[in-house]
């Protein structure tokens, strides 16, 4: 990019123009500074592979992480994308939990009423 002020060639990343020092309000740095980081689900996706679903949950830690990542390099729209990946990975571990709990549970409670039958 070209400075407006002076016309100096400078890097697309710098902030002031290394010729006039005057501010280039880069657009890039600018969007990054007025964006809300985008809900990361990390705290969430750790829950529920430690309490629920070990495989879609560490796919959710891995889209968490990403988010934080791309967020911190300029990426928002990754960021918006692993922000919502993460979300579904991790719904998806919270119920695949669940049902698998519940399995569990009407599976447990099914053994215990044969086990009484047998003892009749
Ligand atoms: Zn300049």
């Amino acid at each position: 990019m070209f400075c407006p002020n002076c016309g100096a060639e400078v890097s697309d990343s710098a902030e002031f123009c290394g010729k006039c020092g005057v501010s280039l309000n880069n657009p890039v740095k600018r969007n990054v500074a007025n964006q809300i980081q985008p809900k990361t689900w990390l705290v969430e996706s750790i829950l529920v592979t430690l309490f629920c679903c070990l495989p879609f949950g560490i796919v959710g830690i891995i889209n968490a992480a990403n988010v934080s990542s791309k967020f911190s390099v300029g990426d928002i729209e990754g960021a918006k994308i692993a922000s919502q990946q993460a979300g579904k990975w991790t719904k998806w571990a919270f119920w695949a939990g669940l049902i698998g709990g519940l399995i569990y549970f009407v599976v447990m409670i099914a053994i215990g009423g044969f086990a009484a039958f047998m003892d009749m």
